[in-house]
């Protein structure tokens, strides 16, 4: 059934086919203190460095340095607009228009920005809906939402869990939740693409389930963006948040990217919080006049932006502009499913990845459960040269990132855990 083999020689030979293989080299790959190059799995939670960052960022320290405040306009890239370069290419890669992107801030904060203007609880419709194992930061996010419109944050969290001994959310029983309390429900906020299962959620199913019940549609698509195709137009939904400094390669704690539908770019109704950078381009230094919201997303933003931060992001969007984000995803079915033919193929009982097996429901990640197995097994692997994930309380989760991992460091990892869990 499977076309992938076992044995060096074929991971040798992927490599050989794969037409975006060269871009490895355009990345800085960390390496042990020896000087060899670790296996590095964990492009979903710190994307590695195109050697391309230092010249984007170097090329604004310079025109500061030359320019001081001029670089505002006089700029190679004028930093008073500089998120807008940014903008096209972003909205590709999630799916979307580009008048409903814009990058800015960290992404907890826009959660919170985007919950200021879709989270308008009523007296009757006032819950939030997440998954159960949602991100820390998402679940503390709606805690406080709820509290700071006076609701309990236990009585007003509506949870979707996986079934008793299941690790996996179903669709079925968000239908049931929501027939029986859809009416009592304001908002649905779920990771695209969960941070723990990997499991990539159908954005459109449940943005049209959420909107039957009357309930308004946000996801958080921190493990999605740059991994899957997230299509967040065509999904439907309402708003999306993510962060750049995962699968998208822009640097630690970078800024957040955030999707408005259009079809909301132009209400006054909805409650925002403002800032200049709010206000009409065209007049915003005249500084004097009344409020003037800027439409579609970039009439979310608050300051002026982190120019070095955006800096790193353009570098990075480079890149993937010249890869294709759609050659990159087809590369990314290619290596994960060879990675789970391999884990599959050691036959061993105490592991089972629990990621969905169909390629159009995860990204890259697989999460790996080892009965038994306890943060010794991650001690070893890093001595063994991997850097991957490990989450409370026995599962790793490796990503091979089509951009910059290879098969052979895919085979090299399973050699490498295979030989640390054999019996000694
Ligand atoms: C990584 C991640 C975060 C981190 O939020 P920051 O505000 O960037 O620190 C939040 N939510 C999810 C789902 C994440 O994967």
């Amino acid at each position: 059934m499977s076309h992938y083999k076992l044995g060096l020689d074929f991971a040798k030979e992927l490599d050989q086919k794969d037409q975006l293989a060269n871009f490895r080299s355009q990345f800085h790959i960390p390496k042990d203190k020896n000087g060899v190059e670790l296996i590095y799995m964990t492009g979903n939670s710190l994307g590695l460095q195109p050697k391309i960052t230092k010249d984007y960022i170097q090329q604004e320290l310079d025109d500061w340095a030359k320019l001081g405040v001029e670089g505002h306009t006089q700029g190679k890239h004028p930093w008073l607009h500089y998120h807008e370069f940014l903008t096209e290419t972003m909205a590709e890669i999630v799916g979307a228009k580009p008048i409903e992107v814009v990058v800015m801030n960290s992404l907890t904060v826009n959660l919170h920005l985007m919950m200021v203007s879709f989270y308008q609880p009523t007296k009757k419709r006032y819950k939030i809906l997440i998954e159960a194992d949602a991100f820390p930061s998402d679940k503390y996010t709606v805690e406080s939402q709820l509290r700071h419109h006076g609701y309990d944050d236990k009585e007003g969290l509506v949870l979707w869990k996986a079934r008793e001994g299941e690790e996996l959310a179903n669709y079925e029983d968000l239908e049931a939740i929501l027939e029986q309390n859809g009416d009592e429900i304001a908002l649905i906020m779920i990771g695209g693409v969960n941070y723990y299962t990997g499991q990539f959620f159908d954005l459109k199913r449940i943005t049209k389930l959420g909107h039957k019940h009357g309930c308004i549609v946000g996801f958080d698509c921190a493990h999605g963006a740059g991994n899957v195709s997230l299509n967040l137009h065509n999904s439907g939904a309402d708003f999306a948040v993510w962060c750049t400094y995962k699968y998208l390669n822009s640097g630690p704690g970078s800024l957040s990217g955030a999707f408005i539908h259009e079809r909301h770019a132009n209400r006054k109704d909805l409650n925002r919080f403002t800032g200049w950078w709010s206000h009409n381009k065209e007049t915003r230094f005249k500084m004097r006049d009344e409020f003037d919201q800027l439409p579609g997303a970039e009439g979310w933003q608050l300051s002026n932006p982190p120019i070095l931060s955006m800096a790193a992001i353009r570098a990075s969007l480079d890149v993937f502009k010249s890869a294709g984000f759609d050659k990159l995803c087809l590369k990314s079915k290619a290596l994960t499913g060879y990675f789970e033919f391999l884990i599959n193929k050691l036959n061993n009982t105490n592991i089972k990845i629990i990621t969905p097996k169909h390629p159009d429901e995860r990204g890259c990640q697989l999460s790996i459960q080892v009965n038994y197995a306890d943060r010794a097994l991650h001690d070893k692997l890093t001595k063994a040269g991997i850097i991957t994930d490990w989450r409370e309380p026995d599962v790793i989760r490796c990503a091979p990132v089509p951009l910059y991992n290879s098969f052979e460091d895919v085979y090299q990892f399973v050699e490498r855990l295979k030989t640390i869990l054999s019996p000694s």
